[in-house]
């Protein structure tokens, strides 16, 4: 067998709420949480950029690719950044692996980390990388009629762990969740008064939740260390389970200086981490607890089972980021046996039922905080070739 085609396109983004939108207006008792609360973010120092991540992050529709072999299989996979992502694979990844044998997923993967290297398989190549991997994930599963997560190994357990990520903290208990996960509102460019308001956030989220419900603090790259060091002092007795993502990504030595100086503390971080050298260099020096490598982003399903494999022997845990809201996610969650828990960012607004907060056709969501992915063959995401051309901009 051969790969006929990679085709990559701009489209709209299957995790947008697009097919409900009018019927979730009158579900909806609040406006969602990301709607207006602010974000402490790595432009927070920048008075213009500062209360909304939307107001600097650029408006890149999200990236799809269809891989087709010479007997017409075809799979889906996705990622975002839009026309530079998608000239990336069409213009130079895609066409080198042309007839080469779409199962060889290894193979393949190595090609395009190979192919990549001269301007870095990071950062946008790292997407593009992604989104082809997961296609051929797709096709081989829907080829072999078989889901995923069962070619993977899996499944791991009967049902997958979700925390919940969002500041709707009354609205994520009401879902069941076990776990749940705030977003920072103010960080270094706050000072004092940061460490201040966040206490006074957090400890009201704790009160709300009780002793019996993990919370944790995503701080979205928007602390340097001494600033991390500080907060993370003060919320100690609110008994967090992890800070995530608090500084730039780039910084190992400011990650090494954080762990020295924050020993006691959980932390997790790496969704803004690309390739499994990264995640090996940060197991080496153990800098977090958890790693958090975002499917659609590092390299896809096969960079995911290598960091694993290296967090796996090294100890320490791997969650995926939003690994809970797409199907390729969920599958590599349940196949793997050190994914524990998963995220799912928790995007509608108070009210609206979980299944009406994406456009996956096929893809299954949490409920009372467990995930059990489709069985359906691939990642089960539902598409049709139809239903995604339609999704095209
Ligand atoms: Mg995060």
């Amino acid at each position: 067998m051969k790969i006929a085609s990679i085709q990559a396109f701009a489209m709209t983004n299957p995790l947008g709420v697009g097919p409900y939108e009018e019927e979730n207006k009158a579900k909806a008792r609040r406006p969602a949480w990301h709607q207006n609360d602010e974000v402490a973010n790595p432009m927070s120092r920048y008075p213009r950029y500062k209360a909304h991540r939307s107001s600097w992050l650029g408006s890149y529709p999200a990236v799809g690719v269809i891989v087709t072999a010479d007997d017409g299989s075809w799979g889906f996979g996705s990622s975002g950044y839009g026309a530079p992502v998608v000239s990336l694979i069409n213009d130079h990844i895609g066409p080198l692996l042309l007839d080469e044998n779409p199962l060889a997923t290894e193979k393949l993967y190595d090609m395009m980390m190979r192919i990549t290297s001269p301007y870095s398989s990071s950062g946008l190549a790292s997407y593009a990388i992604s989104a082809v991997d997961l296609a051929l994930w797709d096709l081989k599963g829907r080829l072999l009629k078989m889901p995923v997560y069962e070619l993977a190994g899996g499944p791991a357990r009967d049902k997958q762990f979700c925390y919940a990520t969002g500041n709707d903290t009354d609205w994520h208990m009401e879902l069941g969740f076990g776990a749940t996960k705030l977003a920072c509102p103010y960080g270094t460019a706050d000072g004092l008064a940061a460490i201040n308001k966040n206490e006074d956030f957090v400890g009201k989220a704790r009160q709300l939740i009780g002793r019996d419900v993990e919370l944790m603090l995503d701080c979205w790259m928007a602390f340097d260390v001494e600033f991390a060091v500080r907060l993370a002092e003060r919320l100690r007795p609110y008994n967090l389970k992890w800070i995530e993502d608090c500084l730039i990504p780039e910084n190992m030595g400011a990650h090494r200086a954080l762990r020295d100086r924050l020993p006691w503390q959980t932390l997790a971080t790496g969704e803004h981490w690309y390739t499994p050298h990264t995640f090996f260099d940060a197991a080496k020096d153990r800098v977090a607890d958890i790693f958090q490598p975002d499917i659609h982003w590092v390299g896809g399903f096969t960079a995911c089972q290598r960091i694993a494999a290296i967090a796996d022997a090294a100890g320490l845990e791997v969650i995926l980021h939003a690994g809970m809201n797409t199907p390729f996610g969920q599958h590599f969650s349940y196949a793997n046996t050190n994914t524990r828990w998963g995220e799912y960012f928790v995007g509608g607004a108070p009210g609206i039922p979980s299944e009406r907060t994406h456009g996956y056709p096929g893809m299954a969501v949490p409920v009372d905080g467990y995930c059990v992915p489709s069985d359906a063959p691939g990642f089960g995401h539902g598409f049709t070739l139809d239903t995604l051309a339609a999704l095209k901009v």
